[in-house]
């Protein structure tokens, strides 16, 4: 079947310049480096299975990752527990947003690995004795998904240890439930600053189409997770991972996707690619209005609505 449009030919730049014409939305406040964002930020990728990365103007510009980080600390979790992470998290979708105070009624799990409680835990779950050494690991698997060696912006990570009480709040929750096992202090710290690494939209593109290609990446040939892993952590970015609009996310554009508070969002097409959009101005779920925007014409004119048979 030939797709409408190919990837390896698209234009992203005349893209940005359609999207840009779009100034709704605002860029979130939770800590000053996040108010502080450019809302007329807006870079775009593509990664394809071959390696071939395609970018439009401004896909170098960095931002924290914020939430886009879950999923790869979901499989982290999953790989260093040896999958042990499954029973430890559930993976069903909250309806809620993503700093909502509720753990799963009956185990005091954390719904899901793609809101703040389930990845908090995550974060938790990976190899490491202390704070030091987990974010080190992070570090290391992010950057093996991203085939660049990434860092950690210290003063957003230090904003987002100071000012995220929700997130303290989840943490005490889920010590007084018995489900985090490492004080909470140290899960809100390490989380922090995963939620700080430094990405532009080219590094996001790169790390989605690992997930996309089995867990290799496609730029390094490294396989960075087991391909189970990958789809594992696929599955769940497409029921999950745009918390309570990921219903009309998964009809609209159809892919597998994270959104983050930075207005990064991460594309997963299994077998397909990996793509990445980053603008900060963010819609009521904390989904960038720009990046939906682009990425409901990106799955339209490529045709990758994973649900999208043309009929035949
Ligand atoms: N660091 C943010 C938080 O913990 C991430 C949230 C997000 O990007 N949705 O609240």
């Amino acid at each position: 079947m030939t797709r409408r449009a190919d990837a390896r030919s698209y234009d992203l730049d005349a893209l940005r310049d359609r999207v840009m014409t779009e100034r709704g939305g605002s860029v979130h406040d939770s800590i000053p480096q996040l108010a502080d964002a450019d809302p007329g930020l807006c870079g775009l990728a593509l990664a394809l299975p071959d390696g071939t990365v395609r970018t439009s103007a401004q896909a170098d510009v960095a931002v924290s990752v914020q939430s886009a980080v879950k999923p790869f600390l979901f499989a982290l979790a999953l790989l260093d527990t040896g999958g042990d992470a499954l029973h430890r998290i559930g993976i069903e979708p909250t309806g809620e947003a993503f700093d909502a105070i509720k753990l799963e009624t009956g185990t005091g799990r954390p719904p899901n690995p793609m809101v703040n409680a389930g990845a908090l835990l995550t974060a938790a779950l990976v190899d490491g004795d202390d704070v030091d050494a987990r974010t080190e690991r992070i570090l290391r698997g992010l950057s093996a998904f991203a085939a660049r060696d990434l860092e950690v912006d210290e003063d957003v990570a230090r904003s987002e240890h100071l000012l995220g009480d929700r997130n303290h709040a989840l943490a005490h929750l889920m010590r007084a439930e018995g489900t985090l096992r490492v004080g909470a202090d140290d899960a809100v710290a390490v989380y922090a600053r995963a939620c700080a690494v430094l990405v532009d939209a080219r590094t996001l593109a790169v790390m989605g189409a690992t997930l996309a290609c089995g867990g290799r990446n496609p730029v390094s040939g490294e396989q960075v997770v087991p391909t189970e892993v990958a789809r594992d952590v696929v599955s769940v970015m497409a029921t999950c991972g745009v918390y309570d609009g990921s219903g009309r996310w998964m009809r609209a554009v159809g892919v597998p996707a994270k959104s983050s508070v930075s207005g990064g969002i991460v594309l997963s097409v299994p077998g397909v690619l990996g793509g990445a959009v980053i603008s900060p101005p963010l819609d009521e779920q904390g989904t960038s209005v720009r990046g939906r925007i682009a990425c409901e014409a990106l799955s339209a004119e490529l045709d990758v609505h994973v649900f999208g048979a043309r009929a035949r």
